[in-house]
Protein backbone atom coordinates (compact mmCIF):
# COMPACT_ATOMS: atom_id res chain seq x y z
CA UNK A 1 0.00 0.00 0.00
CA UNK A 2 1.37 3.25 -1.23
CA UNK A 3 1.34 5.63 2.03
CA UNK A 4 1.66 2.56 4.21
CA UNK A 5 5.13 3.27 7.17
CA UNK A 6 5.13 -0.57 7.52
CA UNK A 7 4.79 -1.59 3.83
CA UNK A 8 7.66 0.89 3.24
CA UNK A 9 9.59 -0.99 5.97
CA UNK A 10 8.98 -4.18 4.37
CA UNK A 11 9.91 -3.21 1.08
CA UNK A 12 13.05 -1.50 2.64
CA UNK A 13 12.30 2.19 1.65
CA UNK A 14 12.09 3.03 4.87
CA UNK A 15 15.52 1.39 7.14
CA UNK A 16 14.23 -0.53 10.70
CA UNK A 17 15.91 -2.64 12.65
CA UNK A 18 14.75 -6.36 11.66
CA UNK A 19 15.42 -8.81 14.33
CA UNK A 20 13.38 -11.37 12.27
CA UNK A 21 12.04 -12.27 8.80
CA UNK A 22 10.57 -15.17 6.76
CA UNK A 23 8.78 -15.55 3.77
CA UNK A 24 5.68 -13.51 5.22
CA UNK A 25 6.44 -12.12 8.27
CA UNK A 26 9.12 -9.47 9.72
CA UNK A 27 10.27 -7.95 13.41
CA UNK A 28 11.84 -4.99 13.75
CA UNK A 29 12.58 -2.90 17.05
CA UNK A 30 10.08 -0.39 17.27
CA UNK A 31 11.28 3.43 17.11
CA UNK A 32 9.74 4.72 19.86
CA UNK A 33 9.55 1.82 22.34
CA UNK A 34 8.48 1.62 25.81
CA UNK A 35 11.56 -0.62 27.03
CA UNK A 36 14.50 -2.06 25.39
CA UNK A 37 13.33 -4.75 23.00
CA UNK A 38 9.89 -3.57 22.16
CA UNK A 39 9.34 -4.75 19.04
CA UNK A 40 6.51 -5.03 16.21
CA UNK A 41 5.66 -8.81 14.24
CA UNK A 42 4.36 -7.47 11.00
CA UNK A 43 3.04 -9.37 8.00
CA UNK A 44 4.15 -8.46 4.60
CA UNK A 45 1.09 -8.41 2.78
CA UNK A 46 -0.82 -4.68 4.33
CA UNK A 47 -4.12 -5.77 6.05
CA UNK A 48 -5.83 -2.66 8.11
CA UNK A 49 -6.52 -4.79 10.97
CA UNK A 50 -7.40 -8.45 12.49
CA UNK A 51 -10.15 -9.17 10.60
CA UNK A 52 -8.87 -7.87 7.78
CA UNK A 53 -5.85 -10.32 7.37
CA UNK A 54 -6.49 -13.61 6.89
CA UNK A 55 -6.58 -16.41 9.22
CA UNK A 56 -2.98 -17.73 8.16
CA UNK A 57 -1.51 -14.25 8.26
CA UNK A 58 -2.82 -13.87 12.17
CA UNK A 59 -1.58 -17.43 13.41
CA UNK A 60 1.84 -16.89 11.99
CA UNK A 61 2.18 -13.20 13.68
CA UNK A 62 1.37 -15.26 17.43
CA UNK A 63 3.92 -17.79 16.33
CA UNK A 64 6.56 -15.22 15.57
CA UNK A 65 5.50 -12.99 18.81
CA UNK A 66 6.31 -16.27 20.92
CA UNK A 67 9.38 -16.35 19.25
CA UNK A 68 10.14 -13.05 19.73
CA UNK A 69 9.10 -13.61 23.45
CA UNK A 70 11.60 -16.43 24.21
CA UNK A 71 14.42 -14.14 23.27
CA UNK A 72 13.51 -11.01 25.30
CA UNK A 73 13.20 -13.33 28.02
CA UNK A 74 16.86 -15.51 27.19
CA UNK A 75 18.51 -12.86 25.70
CA UNK A 76 17.34 -9.56 27.64
CA UNK A 77 16.50 -10.71 30.53
CA UNK A 78 12.97 -9.92 30.48
CA UNK A 79 10.73 -10.27 33.70
CA UNK A 80 7.42 -10.31 31.50
CA UNK A 81 6.63 -9.40 28.21
CA UNK A 82 3.56 -8.36 27.13
CA UNK A 83 1.91 -8.82 23.83
CA UNK A 84 -0.82 -6.22 22.77
CA UNK A 85 -2.57 -5.99 19.34
CA UNK A 86 -4.52 -2.35 18.88
CA UNK A 87 -8.07 -2.06 16.06
CA UNK A 88 -8.77 1.20 15.36
CA UNK A 89 -8.22 4.76 16.10
CA UNK A 90 -10.46 4.18 19.79
CA UNK A 91 -8.01 1.38 20.57
CA UNK A 92 -4.74 3.32 19.93
CA UNK A 93 -4.06 1.67 16.42
CA UNK A 94 -1.98 4.85 14.51
CA UNK A 95 -0.58 2.47 12.16
CA UNK A 96 -3.48 1.19 9.97
CA UNK A 97 -1.25 -2.37 8.80
CA UNK A 98 -1.75 -5.12 11.46
CA UNK A 99 0.72 -5.48 14.14
CA UNK A 100 1.76 -6.88 17.13
CA UNK A 101 4.00 -5.07 19.59
CA UNK A 102 5.71 -7.60 21.86
CA UNK A 103 6.87 -5.55 25.03
CA UNK A 104 9.64 -7.04 27.71
CA UNK A 105 9.43 -6.05 30.75
CA UNK A 106 11.77 -5.60 33.58
CA UNK A 107 11.08 -5.41 37.24
CA UNK A 108 10.91 -1.94 38.39
CA UNK A 109 9.82 -0.86 34.60
CA UNK A 110 7.36 2.32 35.20
CA UNK A 111 5.32 1.16 32.22
CA UNK A 112 1.32 1.32 33.41
CA UNK A 113 -1.24 -0.45 31.66
CA UNK A 114 -4.47 0.10 32.61
CA UNK A 115 -8.32 0.79 32.24
CA UNK A 116 -11.48 1.50 34.66
CA UNK A 117 -13.64 -1.24 35.18
CA UNK A 118 -17.06 -0.89 34.90
CA UNK A 119 -19.61 -2.20 37.02
CA UNK A 120 -22.47 -4.32 35.33
CA UNK A 121 -25.45 -6.03 36.76
CA UNK A 122 -26.34 -9.47 36.32
CA UNK A 123 -29.37 -8.02 33.63
CA UNK A 124 -26.45 -6.44 31.89
CA UNK A 125 -24.51 -9.58 31.72
CA UNK A 126 -26.91 -11.66 30.65
CA UNK A 127 -27.64 -9.17 27.80
CA UNK A 128 -24.27 -8.75 26.51
CA UNK A 129 -23.70 -12.91 26.70
CA UNK A 130 -26.72 -13.25 24.58
CA UNK A 131 -25.55 -10.93 21.95
CA UNK A 132 -21.81 -12.40 21.91
CA UNK A 133 -23.16 -15.92 22.17
CA UNK A 134 -25.38 -16.02 19.40
CA UNK A 135 -24.67 -18.56 16.85
CA UNK A 136 -22.27 -17.36 13.89
CA UNK A 137 -20.86 -19.08 10.86
CA UNK A 138 -17.27 -20.46 11.96
CA UNK A 139 -15.25 -22.37 10.23
CA UNK A 140 -16.51 -25.77 9.39
CA UNK A 141 -13.15 -27.60 11.47
CA UNK A 142 -13.77 -25.20 14.69
CA UNK A 143 -16.92 -27.31 15.47
CA UNK A 144 -15.66 -30.20 17.38
CA UNK A 145 -13.71 -27.49 19.52
CA UNK A 146 -17.00 -25.34 20.45
CA UNK A 147 -18.77 -26.07 23.70
P1 LIG B 1 0.00 1.42 17.04
O1 LIG B 1 -0.29 2.58 17.94
O2 LIG B 1 -0.50 1.62 15.64
O3 LIG B 1 -0.44 0.11 17.64
O4 LIG B 1 1.58 1.32 17.01
C1 LIG B 1 2.38 1.83 16.00
C2 LIG B 1 3.83 1.72 16.46
O5 LIG B 1 4.67 1.91 15.34
C3 LIG B 1 4.22 2.77 17.51
O6 LIG B 1 4.65 2.13 18.70
C4 LIG B 1 5.36 3.54 16.84
O7 LIG B 1 6.40 3.90 17.71
C5 LIG B 1 5.82 2.58 15.76
N1 LIG B 1 6.36 3.22 14.57
C6 LIG B 1 5.77 4.23 13.85
N2 LIG B 1 6.54 4.57 12.80
C7 LIG B 1 7.63 3.75 12.83
C8 LIG B 1 8.78 3.64 12.00
O8 LIG B 1 8.96 4.35 11.01
N3 LIG B 1 9.70 2.70 12.35
C9 LIG B 1 9.53 1.89 13.45
N4 LIG B 1 10.50 1.00 13.70
N5 LIG B 1 8.45 1.98 14.25
C10 LIG B 1 7.51 2.91 13.95
ZN1 LIG C 1 0.94 -1.59 4.89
Amino acid sequence: MQDCIFCKIVSGEIPSRKIYEDKGTIAFLDINPSNPGHTLVVPKKHSKDIVDAEDAEIEKLFLVAKEIVKRLRERLGADGVNVLQNNGRHAGQVVDHIHLHVMPRFSGDSIVISYPRVKLEEKDFDEIQKKLGEERKVPKDWEMDMM
